[in-house]
């Protein structure tokens, strides 16, 4: 082992792996490593059991602005020009076309996606189509059968539909990297780390290594590792746990719901699994464990450090505890996962919906699979925040990682690595970057760059 690496990634989720790949194909640096808490890639988040498998491309997410549709558009094209270099046959283990839709019960929900179908989401994705009940009854006609008379449904079918395994997604960026010299050591929790005359030092259970930069890639521990080094106190995370009701096949492709705007996370949906053609889940349910991981309670003291528990922070968390919407998405969540009347009521008021006959006795639910969305609580603006958050310190970054974060993963490599090298005049080789991972607005970003480092 080396004992000083130009980087340091902390975590080898489908952040940290992006983010190892991209900076040792496309950057001048020589010296890079990973350090890993668990004994291999993606163990947690990342793992295709513990998420929704869903390429998001702001089409369909009907909480999502016209910004953030088409943010997230790119983000996902990039993941499938990754794909499209691969080998045929590992492309298609990673990712895979699937149908997908957002689909409308009721008259306010069809107005609500009359509403998503503007000319501006049409010009961003002309392949999105509006349909009503007798074209849903040909194509996924489990979200007919069994449907009261006269309830009016219509849903807005997307082109863009794709199932992934972001676990198998991270582990082919690791292995890229690996094959190109990144250095990786597993089972070695980072504990602490500390600045030092030329970077950072980071002190692990099997030792302490330094580098010039370090980033935390480290899902739901980003921010406590940054709290530690008193970076960004006007943030907080409201750790929302995601589980999954498994039935038997019952639909073809995703189908999602229409969901509240401004709320962060997604409502109930049916998807299929990457990794088993014969069931549909649905999921993800809404819990608050408090936790950075699920089913790990020796976690619990880590998030309770990465609040600060001081005015803003309580008054953010009454302000997030009286939204509405919250509010009823918690009172119904806190009884889903009970074994009978939860099941019962998972089934009233949420599968009902997109599959009107399936009954609860053919579905179960998983305690086993699941993962924790770091949901960013904004101090400043006292409620929870959308999408991502990174914090950049004097050579370290802090990558948070709420959902749509699998999809995000090589714009959010793309975004870190141009910081890095400009910040520290690396050689970067934007047109090889660009040309295979897709257009980028460099110019921007340097801006912002710049800007930050006279700060
Ligand atoms: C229920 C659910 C559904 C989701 N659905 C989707 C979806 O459909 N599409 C999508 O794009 N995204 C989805 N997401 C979000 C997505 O899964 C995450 O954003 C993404 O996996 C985050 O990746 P990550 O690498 O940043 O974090 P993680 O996968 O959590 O990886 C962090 C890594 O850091 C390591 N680590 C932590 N602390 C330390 C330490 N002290 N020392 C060393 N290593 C450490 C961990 O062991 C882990 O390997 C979903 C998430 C959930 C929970």
């Amino acid at each position: 082992m080396e004992d000083y690496y130009d980087l340091i990634i902390i975590g080898a989720g489908i952040t940290g792996s992006a983010l190892a790949y991209v900076a040792s194909r496309y950057s001048g640096m020589k010296n890079i490593l990973i350090i890993e808490k668990y004994d291999k890639v993606a163990p947690l988040n990342s793992d295709s059991t513990n998420n929704s498998q869903t390429l998001h491309f702001g089409d369909i997410e009907t909480n999502y602005a016209l910004p953030e549709a088409k943010h997230t558009k790119a983000a996902a094209e990039r993941v499938l020009n990754y794909a499209k270099m691969l080998p045929d046959a590992k492309a298609s283990e990673i990712i895979s076309p699937v149908q997908k839709m957002v689909l409308g019960v009721g008259e306010e929900e069809n107005e609500r996606l009359e509403k998503i179908y503007s000319k501006d989401m049409r010009e961003l994705f002309p392949g999105l189509k509006k349909i009503g009940a007798s074209e849903l009854g040909k194509i996924e006609p489990n979200t007919i059968k069994g449907r009261a008379k006269g309830e009016t449904v219509s849903a807005l079918l997307s082109d863009k539909g794709y199932i992934v395994n972001f676990g198998l997604l991270a582990r082919s960026f690791y292995e890229n990297a690996a094959n190109a010299g990144v250095k990786s050591i597993f089972n070695c929790p980072c504990i602490d780390v500390k600045p030092i005359e030329d970077g950072h030092e980071v002190i692990t259970k099997q030792g302490s290594f330094k580098a010039r930069f370090v980033i935390f890639a480290s899902g739901t521990y980003s921010l406590f590792f940054a709290k530690k080094l008193g970076y960004d106190k006007n943030l907080s995370i409201l750790s929302v746990g995601g589980g999954f009701y498994i039935a038997p096949r019952v639909l073809n492709g995703k189908v999602y719901r229409v969901q509240a705007g401004g709320i962060p996370f997604a409502a109930i949906h049916g998807d299929p699994d990457i990794t088993n053609p014969g069931i549909t889940r649905f999921g993800p349910t809404v819990s608050f464990p408090v936790a950075l991981e699920v089913r790990k309670s020796g976690t619990t003291l880590d998030y309770l450090k990465t609040f600060d528990f001081d005015i803003p922070t309580i008054q953010s968390l009454f302000n997030i505890v009286s939204n509405k919407d919250i509010r009823s998405i918690m009172r119904k969540n806190a009884i889903y996962p009970l074994s009978f009347i939860g099941k019962s009521l998972f089934v009233k008021n949420e599968v009902s919906k997109i599959v009107p006959s399936l009954t609860a006795d053919k579905i179960h639910f998983d305690k086993n699979v699941g993962g924790i969305r770091p949901q960013i609580i904004d101090e400043d603006k006292r409620f929870l925040s959308m999408g991502a958050s990174k914090i950049r310190g004097n050579n370290i970054m802090f990558n948070i990682t709420p959902s749509p974060g699998a999809t995000s993963s090589l714009q959010s490599a793309m975004d870190d690595i141009v910081y890095i090298c400009t910040l520290m005049d690396i050689k970067l080789d934007e047109d090889k970057m660009e040309k295979e991972l897709g257009k980028f607005d460099y110019e921007h970003l340097k801006e912002k760059i710049n800007g930050h480092k006279q700060i």
